[in-house]
């Protein structure tokens, strides 16, 4: 299981307070990844590449937007480490989405809580037939209106994961 292999990387980012999506969800992820068997994903939030590196560990192309070229820096290193097949975008993914016109399976949505809502749109019209956006700490304060949103927008069908403060599975109808 990649979230064993990952412990080292785990314990390491949670002593330096790089806040990634931990073991517990990103066991849930890697099933996930498992089940649907998406052959490109789109994360917004790399941090370290913990997260991408579970999405990836099953031969995903990944593309991943960061803000900090430093902790992006990191990443590429820990995704060439994994053999992870990633691109690694560097800057602002409000922004930087709004660049890409490739389609995606999966699109993990990790980053800005308060900007989940600028991105929404985006990604959907990014998404493939029976695509999948899951967004990360939803139940949070900052995530409200994404949260609202996802819930009653016409061309998505969303559940709450419950674990920890949530994440958010919406698939496209
Ligand atoms: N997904 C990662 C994981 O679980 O391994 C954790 C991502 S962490 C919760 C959020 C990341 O989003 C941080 O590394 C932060 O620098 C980045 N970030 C914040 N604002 C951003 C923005 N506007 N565009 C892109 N990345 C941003």
């Amino acid at each position: 299981m990649i979230t064993e292999k990952l412990y080292k990387l785990e314990q390491e980012s949670i002593s330096r307070g790089i806040p990634i999506l931990g073991s517990v969800k990103g066991t849930w992820l890697y099933h996930l990844v498992k089940e649907l068997k998406p052959q490109k994903i789109l994360e917004l939030g790399t941090a370290n590449g913990y997260s991408g590196i579970i999405m990836g560990s099953e031969g995903a192309e990944l593309t991943t937007i960061e803000l900090n070229p430093e902790i992006a820096e990191e990443a590429k290193a820990n995704f060439k480490e994994y053999k992870i097949k990633a691109k690694v975008i560097i800057g602002d993914a409000v922004e930087e989405i709004k660049k890409l016109n490739e389609n995606f399976d999966l699109i993990f949505i990790d980053f800005a809580k308060r900007k989940y809502i600028e991105v929404l749109e985006k990604a959907i019209n990014l998404l493939n037939k029976n695509g999948v956006i899951v967004a990360d700490n939803i139940t949070m304060e900052g995530c409200k209106d994404f949260k609202e949103r996802v819930l009653n927008h016409p061309k998505l069908k969303t559940e709450i994961i419950n674990i920890k403060d949530g994440l958010g599975y919406s698939q496209l109808q």
